[in-house]
């Protein structure tokens, strides 16, 4: 093969790093909170991870990593006090007695380790969690059914006077503990509508006639005493934070801003620092599609006014001109971060050292809130190495040199293509990229082009702008390789990220086999409307995938003038997206702009104006008209180059090539997640030693204890 110019060939670490930029000095100013300073004003936020209890060294890592990234204050996330309150299926922490101290010291430690603050972010759940774990009866401010995500066929009593007295007590016993175990900022958390403390403090849940109900000194009494008890508790060597609902988003009936400045008032001075959220979690972490960097803004807006102690908040922060507005502006003392700091754990540092174009940014997708979700740990479509701190060793900034001179090919610019050259380039190795198109990014740069979800590209954008510096990759645009073509090529190495198609047949997950199509219907899959193809009329959407295509291509559509209806087998829209916490949201917004949703039917054939659908329950039949259909259902790698050269696996050796292997989408199709980690996974363990058959991570074995 004769390639083009390459369009990389800059030195990698060519240029010093600049001096931080005046303008952000703001942001590293020490702040006080309580008896402590924090060294900046960056600050991690508690946030889920699916490891807690269960990977309590791989937690413990990754919040290190995060220290050592620079942020002054890391946080734990929430740490169940007591045996009468868990939230399972989640896997949070637990600081039910002094057995979990050490679990969590290791976490304190590993932060400590770098000079920040480890915040602790303790939490009863009260009418949150069902209990299933001790299958104690769960409490809250009244009789009602649990509130969680599942609806659980489970009510919480209502907690007389002792429950609220054992309440107090279990707090107080918390935060002693959460002392010894080394942590310096210690939360009382009233937040997200995940604790009784904000159950207690809404009229949505809260219509106690006692003391602790009505009026609002009344519901917000429990949190004051268990924040005077905690202060009292903390005594002066820890800081005391009350994290708390600044809106629930439903008017009078909730918590609302007006009311949420009279109860700061009534005690504006007694914790050591405010930590502001939005609504619910799922408001609170609002994905790209939904909210931009900042949003909560308005929410927040002059309750800094009212305490002098020091208030943190969140919204996506990823850019330091956005986080010095915040503290110039006076919104904020402490720049909070959740997914800025999981998508770049050292965005303080390279603030710090002048290197903004180093920064990863968050593209506000939500897939790391997806590990907690699912009981797995975290991971996040930026940040490859997330979760994978220590069972991996994989470091966000660092990664083994090189161990040969081996060259290597990488076919196919994608997610996973470019991570993969980017990771092995960072090592050292003499890679070359090849891509069919006039653009890098495959799916990114594709779906990145689809309604609202444009930050997507920062994928791409963060990988180019690094391997713009490193000499040793050379990148070939407009250069599809044939099987003739790459064993010419001549590299030791050759790895296909060749992406997937999206199938024309409807076979998915309800429909194992092709159904019936009239050749003369319009039929497009999301391929197709990606690459330009402009259906009218009445469009049908076949969704079984149930993750974002089908409502972005239904978005799409309407704003193209089409009428939509979208079917799909679940019962309700983008049903995957619940582990993003973005279904509710895209339902909204599918019903407000007019598409017509048409659940628990798939689509069974596909005629020249219509589709027959059939209940998913019964098979009963109902027809709909379709000028054309959008069939949103499976993939297949595109593995055309992987079957043509194993097919000529006897010319390898003359050729000199010595692997092939397909990764990403290429290989099986799945979240560009999984093909950002794909990518990484192969430089990570390009020529490391084989483990054969071993497991290949460390495993925390629960320790046993004698019968
Ligand atoms: P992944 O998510 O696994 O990275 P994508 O579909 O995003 O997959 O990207 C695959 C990329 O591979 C696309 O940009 C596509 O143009 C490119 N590609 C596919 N086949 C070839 C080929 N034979 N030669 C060069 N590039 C290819
Ligand atoms: Fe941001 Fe997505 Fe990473 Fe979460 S998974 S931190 S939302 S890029």
């Amino acid at each position: 093969m004769r390639p083009p110019d390459p369009i990389s060939s800059a030195g990698f670490n060519e240029r010093e790093p600049m001096a931080r930029d005046p303008r952000y000095d703001v942001l590293f100013e020490p702040v006080k909170i309580g008896p402590l300073t924090t060294k900046n004003r960056f600050y991690q936020v508690p946030h889920c991870n699916g490891m807690g209890y269960r990977d309590v060294t791989a937690l413990a890592t990754m919040r290190g990593i995060k220290a050592e990234g620079g942020w002054g204050v890391v946080c734990t996330e929430q740490v169940e006090i007591h045996p009468t309150s868990e939230i399972t299926p989640f896997i949070e922490l637990r600081l039910w007695d002094d057995r979990d101290i050490p679990g969590l010291a290791r976490t304190s430690e590993a932060i400590h380790r770098h000079g920040a603050l480890a915040g602790i972010e303790l939490a009863y759940n009260g009418m949150n969690g069902s209990n299933f774990y001790t299958r104690e009866v769960p409490m809250g401010p009244a009789h009602l059914p649990i509130a969680t995500f599942f609806n659980d066929p489970v009510q919480a009593r209502a907690m007389d006077k002792q429950d609220i007295a054992d309440l107090r007590r279990w707090h107080r016993q918390a935060v002693a503990r959460a002392k010894q175990a080394g942590f310096d900022i210690v939360y009382v958390y009233a937040a997200h509508g995940f604790g009784t403390l904000h159950h207690f403090l809404s009229r949505r849940f809260n219509n106690r006639g006692d003391e602790y109900g009505g009026s609002l000194t009344n519901r917000t009494r429990l949190l004051r005493e268990i924040t005077e008890d905690t202060k009292e508790a903390a005594g002066d060597s820890c800081a005391v934070a009350v994290r708390i609902t600044v809106d629930e988003l439903i008017g009078s009936a909730g918590l609302h801003k007006e009311e949420v400045r009279e109860m700061i008032g009534l005690m504006a001075e007694l914790p050591d620092l405010w930590d502001f959220v939005l609504g619910g979690w799922e408001n609170d972490s609002l994905t790209s599609r939904f909210a931009e960097e900042g949003n909560q803004e308005p929410y927040i807006a002059g309750l800094k006014a009212l305490t002098t102690k020091p208030v943190v908040g969140v919204g996506r922060f990823t850019s330091p001109d956005a986080m010095a507005r915040q503290i110039n502006k006076g919104l904020l003392d402490l720049i909070g971060a959740a997914r800025p700091s999981i998508a770049d754990p050292f965005l303080p540092k390279k603030i710090e050292e002048g290197r903004l174009e180093d920064i990863r940014e968050c593209i506000g997708c939500n897939i790391c809130v997806s590990g907690d979700f699912t009981t797995a740990p975290i991971r996040c479509t930026q940040n490859p190495t997330m979760g994978e701190e220590w069972r991996r060793g994989w470091h966000p900034e660092r990664i083994a040199p090189k161990r040969s001179e081996a060259n290597l090919l990488v076919v196919g610019g994608g997610p996973a293509g470019l991570e993969c050259a980017r990771a092995l380039g960072h090592r050292g190795y003499r890679v070359t990229l090849a891509e069919t198109s006039a653009e890098l990014g495959g799916r990114v740069a594709r779906e990145s082009r689809l309604p609202r979800v444009a930050s997507w590209g920062r994928v791409r954008d963060y990988r180019l702008q690094q391997l713009n510096k490193l000499a040793n990759v050379e990148i070939y645009l407009e250069s599809e390789m044939t099987a003739a073509q790459i064993l010419e090529f001549g590299a030791d190495h050759v790895v296909l990220a060749t992406g997937a198609t999206w199938r024309r047949d409807a076979v998915a997950r309800y429909h194992l086999q092709p159904i019936p199509t009239s050749a003369d219907a319009l039929v497009h899959t999301p391929d197709d409307l990606m690459a330009g193809t402009k259906p009218s009329g009445q469009v049908v959407i076949y969704d079984d995938d149930h993750y974002y295509m089908a409502g972005l291509l239904a978005e799409l559509l309407v704003a193209q003038g089409c009428c939509v209806t979208l079917v799909t087998p679940a019962s309700e829209v983008s049903n995957w997206t619940r582990n993003t916490m973005e279904q509710h949201f895209i339902q909204k917004r599918l019903l407000e702009m007019g598409v017509v949703i048409v659940t628990n039917r798939a689509v069974s054939e596909v005629r020249r104006d219509s589709v027959a659908t059939a209940c998913v329950f019964t098979g009963g039949p109902m027809e709909l008209a379709a000028d054309a259909v959008v069939l949103v259902t499976a993939r297949l790698p595109n593995e055309g180059l992987l079957l043509d050269l194993t097919a000529r696996r006897g010319d390898w050796e003359s050729a000199g090539l010595r692997s092939v292997v397909a990764i990403g989408d290429g290989r099986a199709p799945a979240t560009i997640a999984a093909a950002v980690y794909a990518g990484r996974r192969y430089a990570e363990e390009f020529e490391a030693p084989a483990i054969g058959d071993a497991v290949p991570f460390k495993r925390e074995i629960t320790g046993l204890t004698p019968l």
